[in-house]
């Protein structure tokens, strides 16, 4: 039997659907809402259902957006002959953080995981190989470097390659502030494959 009454029972199991959430941070911030003044619950609900409601997918570049196609497709200014591929949209705002890159995005919404049962017609695969046409000079393959995001960057690479587009992928290593002693050999590896002459 829960100890809960049925409206804040249910308030808990929907909080501990959160990932990170576990029971008792649920329980906590059930409780919260409960002190909340009533205005701030309905504020809050009305974030959740907004974000929701207003947020798409861009129906060029599979960005999150409010308007579609986004501001990164629309921006003029951008280098439309280069095209960064990422594995999420959070992976774009973290590119943009360096404001180094000026190209484009193509988010495939996940990666290769035939563990998982996840093939390249799962992922945005299909819709990035529309985009390619002549203006195109290079695919920068950006997913993560992990297995699945490997292998993902291996199959794109193999079918954009033959159209004579120029395909790279980003370099792998130790962690700025990071200790050779203590790099794991797989980040070391990838770090020597990735040396460049200075
Ligand atoms: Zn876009």
């Amino acid at each position: 039997m829960d100890q809960f009454v049925a409206p804040i029972a249910k308030l808990i199991e929907e909080f501990s659907k959160l990932p990170g959430v576990g029971r008792k941070t649920a329980q906590r911030l059930a409780f919260h809402v409960l002190d909340m003044k009533n205005e701030e619950v309905i504020e809050f609900a009305k974030a959740v259902v907004n974000a929701k409601k207003y947020t798409k997918y861009c129906s060029v570049c599979g960005n999150l957006t409010d308007n579609d196609p986004c501001s990164v497709c629309t921006d003029v200014s951008r280098d439309k002959s280069v095209i960064c591929v990422v594995e999420d949209s959070r992976d774009i705002m973290a590119m943009e953080r360096t404001r180094e890159f000026k190209g484009l995005y193509h988010v495939l919404h996940g990666s290769i995981s035939p563990m998982e049962g996840i093939g390249p017609e799962d992922i945005n695969i299909k819709e990035l190989m529309k985009r390619l046409d002549n203006n195109v000079k290079e695919v920068i393959l950006a997913t993560n470097p992990t297995i699945e995001g490997e292998a993902t960057a291996i199959y794109i690479s193999r079918l954009v390659k033959p159209m004579g587009i120029k395909v790279t992928r980003i370099a792998h290593g130790i962690p700025i502030g990071g200790d050779i002693e203590y790099t794991d050999e797989v980040t070391l590896l990838k770090a020597l494959e990735g040396r460049r002459e200075i």
